[in-house]
């Protein structure tokens, strides 16, 4: 056996033909391909398989001659169309036997839930030479680990969701760890609001975002653009070092902009500006939205939706005045209200924050009518309510 080779990169395949006709999404490989690169391995492709020995074979022999580690997921089943084992056999040249042990643990659980066991299941009790067994806490089909004699290596993980995470985090991780994967990974995402991915581009400057390490990438999401800043270590400056350092040049320029860091939204961000005061808000035409994403907040005290067309929406006054009422009547320290109207095929949004000292309101645009629009006006209404629990000091605002 040579030395082992550190895993430094992988490719993630699924097989099921219930992918491939859409019936069933392909969460594995996401789920995996996030684990793997929160790890420093570089994932190189994603892939969906349907049932055929010739295809998963073919995919898995290609897959070998670029990734360190290539992992399956799905076709671990008892039926004759679930053929991850045997192409795996194929790519090795070995052949597939019954392994005692397995078997035995596998009649056990038949016989512990008192279903006859169909000779049929006894694929799931199958080795090869160079495989060994991962075992399944919640199902019959075991794992496989494969090493192959150049020191890559192949995981086979079942299909159900469940299942497989449950063996990633006991048996594939400790042992992945235990063999050493990985390069020296690192970085940190800026989730900006109030200006626009193109904006943020030029910003940030063409030959930065063309750079590879560290690498600065811009993405929309549903809530802000992300500024996500990655690296790798390259002998002489750690990971992390490359990552803080492109961070601190880019906070001068695009710190105004940033609400919060990482996986956390508007609900970590405005908690943090709370500080001890409690908000009550009304939402007028955004159906809930509003609520929908600050309402487990245990300082909102009070969550009003008003469909727009409801006779209280209707004999509202102005969004000051409704901020200042709901105020007043949930008895907290801020009150927010949120209107947004249809205006040919966008929603014109009024967002106004009254503290007690002083009412602010807000016009702008959320682009597009519909869920799209609607979740605009709610993020509008975040970034006001964010933006008043500050010192005070709004971002430019544009449309939202
Ligand atoms: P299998 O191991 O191929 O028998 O898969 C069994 C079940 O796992 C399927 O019927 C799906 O419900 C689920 N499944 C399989 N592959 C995936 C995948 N890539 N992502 C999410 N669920 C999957
Ligand atoms: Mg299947």
């Amino acid at each position: 056996m040579p030395e082992p080779l550190p895993l430094h990169s992988a490719e993630l395949l699924a097989v099921g033909a219930e992918l491939l006709v859409g019936e069933t999404r392909d969460t594995n490989s996401g789920d995996l391909a996030g684990e793997l690169t929160a790890l420093g391995v570089e994932v190189l492709r994603l892939g969906a398989l349907p049932d055929r020995l010739d295809v998963v074979s073919g995919a898995l022999r290609d897959a070998l001659t670029r990734a360190e580690l290539v992992i399956t997921t799905g076709g671990l089943g008892p039926t004759p169309d679930d053929l991850t084992r045997e192409a795996i056999a194929a790519v090795c040249s070995e052949t597939p036997a019954v392994d005692p042990e397995l078997e035995r643990w596998l009649r056990d659980l038949f016989a512990r839930r008192g279903i006859r066991f169909a000779e049929l299941n006894l694929k799931q009790a199958w080795l090869i030479p160079s495989a060994s067994a991962l075992p399944n806490a919640n199902g019959t089909a075991p794992g496989w680990w494969v090493d192959r004699p150049d020191g890559r290596v192949v995981i086979a993980l079942p299909g159900p969701p469940r299942e497989l995470k449950a063996m990633w985090r006991d048996a594939v991780l400790p042992r992945l760890q235990a063999r050493g994967l990985g390069a020296d990974r690192a970085a940190e995402t800026l989730r900006l609001t109030g200006i626009g991915e193109s904006l943020i581009a030029e910003l940030i400057g063409e030959e930065v975002l063309r750079r590879r390490n560290p690498e600065v990438a811009t993405y929309a999401r549903v809530d802000a653009v992300d500024v996500r800043v990655s690296a790798t270590g390259d002998g002489t400056t750690s990971a992390r070092e490359l990552v803080d350092g492109a961070v601190a040049t880019l906070l001068p320029v695009l710190g105004s902009y940033v609400f919060a860091r990482g996986d956390e939204g508007w609900p970590e961000a405005i908690g943090r500006r709370v500080r001890g005061r409690t908000v009550a808000i009304a939402e007028v035409g955004t159906a809930g939205q509003l609520a929908g994403i600050l309402g487990r907040m245990p300082w909102l005290h009070e969550a009003r939706v008003l469909g727009a067309r409801t006779p209280a929406a209707r004999a509202h006054g102005t969004a000051r005045a409704w901020a200042e009422a709901i105020r007043a009547e949930a008895g907290t320290d801020v009150g927010l209200a949120l209107i947004a109207r249809p205006r040919k095929g966008d929603l014109a949004v009024t967002v106004a924050v009254a503290d007690g000292t002083r009412t602010t309101q807000l016009r702008t645009l959320a682009f597009l009518a519909g869920e799209q629009g609607r979740r605009r006006a709610a993020n509008a209404a975040c970034a006001e309510l964010w933006a008043r629990l500050g010192d005070g000091t709004r971002t430019r605002r544009r449309r939202a």
